[in-house]
This record gives structure tokens, sequence and C-alpha cells, in this order.
């Protein structure tokens, strides 16, 4: 093994400078078509995007370097994804079956204080990961969440009732949930699972809305003040 070979092997002076004259250009190009896909900016792709985008990205990289791939090749094939771009988005426009097909639907995750189930049992999310969210929003319980929905980005919409609205529920912050061993007759108490909250004759009640049996001690705290 030579270290020479890892760093220069065949590499001219001549085609180090090719090398950079290339990069400028693909630079150039990557900019070019990014604006032209219309899109804004990159902080929340969709799955669909990012797919586009890494095929930008390949497409581009190989001629930066490769001596016998002519630019106009990375040209003709960066046109082509970004013309099927650009129809495909104004498919989703058009049709709303076409958009669901390849963007999935938004999700709700909480509705009236509690998750809501069958969404969070078909596992495309952990409910950690739920709790997490909605702590970054600032939530110090379910019972606060009149509607959460989880978009098709993966970022999550919060309504929130208004202070005199808000219910008793799920505590989301680690130390204000303890699953409970004793049970006062007129506390209520949260499962711990689904948000569920209500009164309970003993610590180890099966909950009627998830089947989990763990309750924690439910609080109403308003968000300001
Ligand atoms: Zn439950």
């Amino acid at each position: 093994m030579d270290l020479s070979d890892i760093f220069i092997y065949d590499t001219s002076l001549a085609f180090a400078g090719e090398i950079l004259i290339r990069c400028v250009i693909m630079y150039l190009m990557i900019i070019l078509f990014l604006r032209l896909t219309g899109k804004r900016g990159v902080r929340q792709l969709s799955i669909f995007e990012v797919a586009i985008i890494l095929a930008l990205g390949s497409i581009a990289g190989d001629p930066m370097f490769t001596d016998d791939i002519p630019l106009i090749q990375a040209v003709i094939v960066m046109s082509v994804i970004t013309v099927m771009y650009r129809l495909t988005t104004w498919l989703m426009m058009k049709y709303q079956w076409f958009e669901d097909l390849l963007e999935g639907k938004a999700l709700y995750i909480v509705e009236e204080g509690e998750l809501v189930l069958d969404k969070i049992k078909k596992g495309s999310m952990s409910h950690d990961e739920f709790f997490a969210e909605m702590r970054q929003q600032n939530t110090e319980h379910l019972g606060q969440i009149r509607t959460a929905l989880l978009e098709t980005d993966g970022t999550f919409s919060i309504l929130f009732y208004p202070n005199n609205q808000v219910k008793y529920g799920l505590p989301l912050f680690p130390k204000a949930c303890h699953i409970v061993t004793e049970v006062q007759p007129d506390v209520l108490y949260a499962c711990i699972y689904c948000g569920n909250t209500r009164t309970l004759s003993h610590a180890k009640q099966q909950c009627e809305r998830c089947d989990d049996c763990d309750w924690t001690v439910a609080i109403n705290t308003t968000r300001i003040g």
C-alpha cells in the first residue's frame, strides 16, 4: 500500500483544476435546480421531498470529479427530475387522493385531553415520542390539549384549551407521573397509557379505554399563570 495512491493516485494538476471548475458549476446548478423546484426552504421536508433532494444530490456529485461524465448529462438528468417534481406537486395540489397517496394524511393524536388510541397502536410512533413533542410545546398535561395533530412532515400542531376550560389530565413530565398503589375516592386519576381521567375504586382498576391498569394522579394546572 502506498499512501500517495490513496491521496493522489493519477490525479494531475490539470485534472485537479478541472475538478475545481466542475464543482463550482455543479454547485451553482444545485442551487438553481433547488430554486426551480419551488421549495422555500429545507427545514421541514416530507419523505417524498427528501427523496427528490437525495436524487438531485447524487446526480450532482459524480460529474464533479469523474473526467468522462460531461456536465451536460447531469444537467439533463436534473432537468428531468425537476420537471417530474413540479408535475407531481401540481398533481398533488389538484387531486387530494394523489396527495394522500404520496404524503400520507395528518393524524389526530389527542382529542379532548386523551390520546386517540387506534392511531397510536398502529405503531408509527411510540407514545413517549408524542409526549416528548407535547412537552416541547410547553404542555404540562394532556388536559390542556383540545386537539393535537401529527402532520405529514412529522411536526405537531396543537390546539390548547383556554385556561378556564382546562381539564384534569395525564401529567407529561416524569417527576409528576407516579404509578399509584392506593387510591382515594374523590381524587381524579389518569391512565398513564391513554390519558383517560376518572375516579377509581382500586389502584389496579382496568382502564375502559385501553385495558391498561397503571394510574397516576391527574393534574389540572393551566398553561400561563
Ligand atoms: Zn387507558
